[in-house]
């Protein structure tokens, strides 16, 4: 294991994490030296990007206001989101390159650490082939710089090793929805969420990961609407969910066959709506045929009355639908699920998905 150059508490001390710093000019500085202007911005702290508006004096962000009137957020921040403006300042911001040596790293000018990454990426292409370096950039790039760098893997350094983060959670998800809807993305708009009678939430730990979004999910549930949770893992919005499907990792297709199939054998699908909207539902009905809640059972370990509960509407029963208990349980309750198929303009290939494995998230 890497030996640390320096005592933890000296790194600490040097490289942060300093806690509960002050924005400049102190707490009460705004009150006494007003902003100068108010900035409309997005948070960029996840993918929601949240309309915030932030103060401004001499070209310092010095606090920040709600903005009401940006439609998506409405005003609301998550934590992450407050304290989002005193990032600019704080002392843990990296300013400058810093460079490994043997007692720790030392800051150096930029001129010097391009020269010296030019220089070792010239060495490692000529020792070892262009394709020895590999490129990863980060879903949060804008589509010029991840122009500029898809140019620079592949016209400079000649390598055909390019990456970025979302493979692993945004272009599975891209692809079924282009196969399905004929868009990359979620073809409904979040709006949408507060009207729902029945929201699925599959594998996303929306209270954490995309705060904002359970408001909308809350408003559903205020306006009668039921919230069936599908997560290996008791995450935060499970405690408001109406039924919550405690799915083996991997098995998610399993669990979305067995629902599809309790849809079908009690008829709450709309054959005039699938036959003129869809294709393939012949072939996507022949394919879950066979999973019935007990099968899925066995393969999911969600109980059968579970899997025909969300399926289905009939009342969950709390005791046997959940495998494990915990410390936060979530709620349930009697009410029966929406009984009415999701109706979406435009035409839905249905044939395309996955027969089996993979993951989904909602
Ligand atoms: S949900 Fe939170 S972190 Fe995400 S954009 Fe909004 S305020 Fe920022």
């Amino acid at each position: 294991m890497a030996r640390p150059p320096q005592p933890p508490a000296v790194l600490a001390a040097q490289w942060g994490p300093h806690l509960n710093e002050a924005p400049p000019g102190g707490w009460d500085d705004e009150a006494r030296h007003p902003a100068e202007k108010l900035v409309e911005t997005h948070c960029c702290f996840c993918g929601q990007q949240c309309g915030i508006q932030l103060k401004v004096r001499e070209n310092r962000v010095i606090g920040f206001e709600p903005w009401e009137a940006f439609p998506f957020n409405r005003g609301m921040l998550c934590p992450k989101g407050v304290r989002r403006y005193l990032q600019g300042s704080h002392p843990d911001r990296l300013l400058q390159p810093l460079v490994r040596t043997e007692s720790g790293f030392q800051g150096t000018s930029w001129d010097e650490a391009l020269d010296l990454t030019a220089r070792r990426l010239q060495e490692i292409r000529e020792r070892h082939g262009p394709d020895a370096v590999a490129m990863y950039g980060g879903a949060s790039l804008t589509s010029e710089k991840s122009y500029l760098l898809g140019k620079f893997a592949r016209v400079a350094l000649g390598t055909r090793h390019i990456d970025y983060n979302g493979r692993l959670c945004m272009v599975s998800a891209g692809t079924a929805y282009k196969l399905s809807f004929g868009v990359d993305r979620s073809p409904n708009p979040w709006s949408d969420i507060p009207r729902a009678q029945v929201v699925l939430v599959a594998g996303a730990n929306v209270a954490e990961c995309a705060p904002i979004t359970t408001d909308y999910l809350w408003r559903m549930r205020d306006a009668g609407g039921r919230l069936i949770v599908a997560d290996p893992r008791l995450t935060p919005i499970c405690r408001n969910a109406d039924l919550y499907l405690p799915v083996r990792p991997g098995t998610d297709i399993a669990l979305f066959s067995a629902l599809l199939h309790v849809v079908v054998r009690e008829g709450l699908h709309d054959e005039a709506f699938l036959a003129s909207h869809t294709t393939g539902w012949d072939a996507v009905r022949a394919s879950v045929e066979s999973w019935d809640p007990r099968r899925a059972a066995e393969v999911t370990g969600v109980p059968p009355d579970g899997v025909a509960g969300a399926g289905a509407g009939e009342e969950p029963q709390p005791a046997r639908t959940r495998s494990r208990k915990r410390a936060q349980e979530p709620r349930m309750d009697s009410t029966s699920f929406g009984r009415r198929p999701a109706r979406r303009p435009g035409t839905c290939d249905l044939s395309s998905g996955p027969p089996s494995g993979g993951a989904a998230a909602a």
